[in-house]
């Protein structure tokens, strides 16, 4: 690989002795990574049931190596969310930033969704993962992750980080702020971030990286921790942007982070580097900065901003929910849709919060306070439960993703060799006897999407976005 003269030179002296050592890594194959989702069941049984070879990331639970033979993104199991592509490195800043079950998270630079993901099945169905992508088209990528995924207690935001912060003052948790860098872990797996390299300097984006620091610094809950990650190897990006941060942030300190798995210390002490020669992994940099203060002392706690929304979650069941304020607030459609097709409210009464109508379009936002949204490019402004049309009501793909066979009147459950499964992939009708209706389409027991079971065939509602070849 031909590196650029002006980062060989900086990072031979970097490097001293190990120099030779990266040079001939560079020179092999990358790791290709994958991590399970909890959420489609026991890391065990998901790994038992593919027909992937997987090694296990040391570092991350879920996390596996494949094969770079294998191709596990044209395996249905990929379109059934059963796992995200990602990068090894790439799975420890969300691993090291310690989210707790209940936090409120953000994910402050959160496109394509890689660590979001991680983020959601670390919360397991609680608390709020805010994710924020300035850019909309990879905010569109982040949606479609999302909701593969199942992440339901989301929201996902396209605004600039300054504008979060006047919205969010210490909100969060955790914060996680993935910094856009100038790529030089990514060489190897991507030769496109050397080209990149000249035009994305580290000085380009170190302005950036100030104001995201900044930025999430603001949305902190004194107490809280962020987690400060880059896959370049730059120190001006790293360790220096850490250093000046802290010198303008009396309030923060840096949590050192443990060394093991090949990792290295970074040259301010407490952080970390990933390089390809010592870890099995591409480049990484990480720094976990926390907050001082009782996290209890978090002031200005935001008034709860429910003023749409009437409280769905309470109700016993989907009878229970045919409530007052549904029929008031017009989603009557969808609890006639849950009365005819669902057989527990189960799935969505775990999220616990209440239905908000925006335009046609029915969400369920996560229980517990939040600042209004108004005023805020919301991609997600809470889990998509789908929309209202002529008084009916079209279910989400995302609802799809959420619920499970057995919550379902209808489901029809395809085995991993039935020819049917890739032609409902790809949107073509299905030549199917049954009762009519709603029906979940499931690769064995994992939701795939929705069809619509009429006389000797199902209608295709797959969403098109989604399908095979779209
Ligand atoms: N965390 C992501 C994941 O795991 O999939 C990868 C994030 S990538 C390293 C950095 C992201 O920052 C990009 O999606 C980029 O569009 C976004 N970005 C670019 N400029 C930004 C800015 N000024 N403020 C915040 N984010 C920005």
């Amino acid at each position: 690989m031909r590196l650029p003269e002006a980062f060989a030179e900086r990072v031979r002296a970097q490097l001293g002795e190990g120099w030779p050592d990266y040079e001939a890594a560079l020179g092999k194959p990358p790791w290709a990574g994958l991590r399970l989702n909890p959420k489609k069941g026991s890391v065990s049984e998901i790994r038992g049931g593919l027909p992937l070879e997987l090694e296990p990331v040391t570092w991350t639970a879920d996390g596996f190596y494949y094969s770079g033979g294998s191709r596990p993104a044209k395996l249905p199991f990929y379109q059934a969310g059963l796992y995200y592509l990602q990068e090894p490195s790439a799975m420890a800043p969300a691993a090291m930033l310690g989210v707790a079950k209940g936090d409120r998270v953000l994910d402050l630079c959160a496109a394509p969704g890689g660590k979001s993901t991680q983020i959601a099945a670390q919360l397991d169905g609680t608390g709020l993962l805010v994710a924020n992508e300035v850019r909309l088209e990879r905010g569109k990528a982040l949606v479609w992750n999302l909701e593969h995924w199942g992440a339901a207690n989301t929201i996902v935001i396209n605004e600039p980080p300054g504008t979060l912060a006047g919205r969010f003052p210490r909100f969060f948790d955790k914060i996680l702020a993935d910094a856009p860098c100038s790529g030089e872990g990514m060489f190897r797996k991507d030769p496109e971030a050397v080209r990149k390299w000249t035009a994305y300097n580290g000085e380009a984006c170190r302005g950036l990286q100030d104001e995201i620091l900044r930025c999430g610094a603001r949305m902190l809950k004194p107490g809280g921790r962020m987690m400060y990650s880059t896959c370049t190897f730059n120190p001006l990006e790293n360790e220096m942007a850490v250093s000046d941060f802290l010198r303008g942030r009396p309030d923060f300190s840096l949590v050192p982070l443990s060394l093991g798995y090949g990792w290295r210390s970074g040259a301010l002490p407490g952080t970390l580097i990933l390089m390809p020669h010592l870890a099995r992994g591409e480049g990484q940099f990480l720094a976990l900065l926390e907050k001082s203060g009782a996290p209890e002392g978090a002031l200005d706690e935001p008034e709860a901003d429910w003023t749409a929304a009437g409280d769905w979650s309470g109700a016993a069941g989907v009878s229970g929910a045919l409530d007052k304020a549904g029929q008031n607030n017009g989603w009557r459609p969808f609890l006639d849709f849950m009365e005819d097709n669902i057989l527990d409210g189960e799935a969505l009464r775990t999220y616990g919060g209440p239905l908000v109508l925006e335009g046609r379009y029915l969400y369920q936002r996560s229980a517990g306070p939040m600042p209004s949204l108004s005023g805020l490019r919301a991609l997600r402004p809470g889990f998509f439960l789908g929309s209202l049309k002529n008084g009916r009501f079209e279910p989400s793909q995302a609802l799809a993703m959420e619920l499970k066979p057995r919550y379902m009147r209808r489901a029809l459950q395809l085995d991993r060799n039935d020819p049917w499964l890739d032609r409902f992939l790809k949107g073509e009708t299905l030549l199917t006897e049954g009762p009519g209706g709603w029906t979940l389409v499931c690769l064995e027991e994992w939701p795939l999407g929705f069809g619509k079971q009429a006389d000797g065939y199902m209608k295709n509602r797959y969403h098109p976005g989604w399908r095979i070849g779209s």
